[in-house]
């Protein structure tokens, strides 16, 4: 196996288990005698070692400023084969984090929506699982985890026993520059149904196949829909919104398949429009609303970009008790968060000048490369602007199927304040 040695000193972050080492780190690298190449290829299994040459653990090699992605830390130490020594982390790391989300409840007749594997969070870096019902739908960051997609996904059927199918979806996420072999989408075990043949109750279209979270029945479409077909996070934050949705005019903005718009509505909101600019999103909102709440009068899906549907709102008086804002993610990197702060404030302002008086703000963002404090901050500003009176009654995060590694900050992506506005 082709051997990384690191700079003096800079083996004291892995000491801490921090998961990432970066190329400016690395001292020098010991190729693997069979190695044709003049470089470890991206994917590789690679051991990493301090300038003092003791080994550190065992991680998957990548092209950029991120260098490897460690699997294992020293007391993991590679044995037998490099297939065998995969094989084994797998299930042992799947293993572990079932049985945290079995402790934690999240495994219910009401709930079989959740999220597997958290990356870096459940010590898998690069991997994302996430499950509805007996379907296991798998996304790899990295090109390490694409090339173990068939172990990943024996390692899941094998630990998790209601699973029994496992969809690989990774189009979006693998590094877009990097040499992949193999496909990017496709079932890797037992496709359900038969896309050839037409749908019928027993070869059902797949968004036919019902998830249910915490009681409510989600069309999942993971074929088309974004991400793994459903945005797992947000399930605690949905349920905030049901307990406060009571009477109120609800306005769902940036709804994707309508998750908050189905807990408003099971809450007893007098009325809830859902908002996204994906007609695909709209139609999966309004299947999801006739689904649960077949005799529904009290629900409009509207296919609109969030900023002018505000606007022209907000021209025509309208106003709302309650508003959910969950955008997509402003800033991708680093570089983009100054707009991306503009951006939230921005839409912000916009949402709390059409809040009526004693209404409720729930804003999110799902950027990574903006903090909570300056995500704080651009609330502040946005409501300092409206000139309104707003006070913070929650402060909300990722959910605990989506866990923070604590030697893993950056793992740390979602935050969201719920406001009370004067
Ligand atoms: N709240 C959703 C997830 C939101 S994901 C849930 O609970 O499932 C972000 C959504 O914003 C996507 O569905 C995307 O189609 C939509 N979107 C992106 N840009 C938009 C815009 N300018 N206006 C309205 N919707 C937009």
């Amino acid at each position: 196996m082709t051997t990384i040695i690191l700079k003096p000193h800079k083996e004291e972050s892995v000491l801490r288990f921090h998961p990432w080492v970066f190329s400016g780190a690395i001292a020098r690298i010991v190729l693997d005698a069979t190695h044709r190449a003049a470089a470890p290829e991206e994917g590789e299994l690679v051991c990493v070692q301090s300038a003092d040459e003791k080994v550190l653990g065992a991680g998957h090699w990548q092209v950029g400023s991120i260098a490897v992605r460690l699997l294992a830390f020293g007391d993991e130490r590679i044995s037998g084969t490099e297939d065998e020594w995969i094989r084994g982390l797998l299930l042992k790391r799947i293993a572990a984090a079932y049985r945290m989300r079995q402790r934690l409840g999240l495994l219910r007749e009401d709930n079989n929506t959740y999220r597997l594997i958290h990356g870096e969070g459940d010590m898998l870096p690069g991997l994302v699982v996430d499950v509805y019902g007996s379907t296991a739908v798998v996304q790899a960051h990295s090109v390490g985890m694409h090339l173990c997609r068939k172990e990943i996904a024996e390692a899941i059927t094998e630990e998790v026993k209601e699973i029994t199918a496992v969809y690989y979806k990774s189009d979006d996420t693998l590094p877009f520059k990097a040499p992949i072999e193999g496909d990017k989408t496709g079932w890797l075990i037992a496709q359900p149904i038969n896309l050839e043949i037409p749908e019928s109750p027993d070869n059902p279209a797949p968004e036919e196949y019902g998830a249910k979270e915490n009681g409510i029945d989600v069309r999942i479409d993971w074929l088309r829909g974004q991400k793994t077909g459903f945005f797992i996070d947000q399930r605690e934050n949905r349920a905030l919104v049901e307990r406060y949705a009571a009477g109120k005019d609800v306005l769902n903005m940036f709804c994707y398949t309508g998750g908050f718009s189905l807990y408003a509505l099971r809450g007893g909101a007098k009325s809830v429009h859902s908002v996204d600019v994906s007609q695909k999103a709209i139609d999966l909102v309004n299947a999801n609303v006739e689904r649960n709440f077949p005799k529904c009068t009290n629900h409009k899906a509207v296919t609109a970009d969030a900023f002018d549907y505000l606007s022209e709102q907000r021209a025509q008086g309208h106003q709302y008790d309650l508003i959910i804002l969950d955008p997509p993610a402003f800033a991708k990197h680093r570089d983009a968060v100054k707009n991306a702060l503009r951006g939230y404030q921005r839409i912000n302002a916009k949402a709390i000048e059409m809040i009526r008086p004693g209404g409720i703000l729930f804003t999110f963002s799902c950027s990574q490369a903006v903090d909570k404090e300056a995500f704080r901050l651009a609330v502040f500003s946005a409501a300092a602007q409206t000139g309104r009176k707003v006070r913070i009654l929650h402060q909300l995060h990722q959910p605990q199927d989506h866990p923070i590694n604590i030697y893993h900050p950056e793992g740390e992506y979602l935050k969201g304040l719920v406001l009370y506005v004067e």
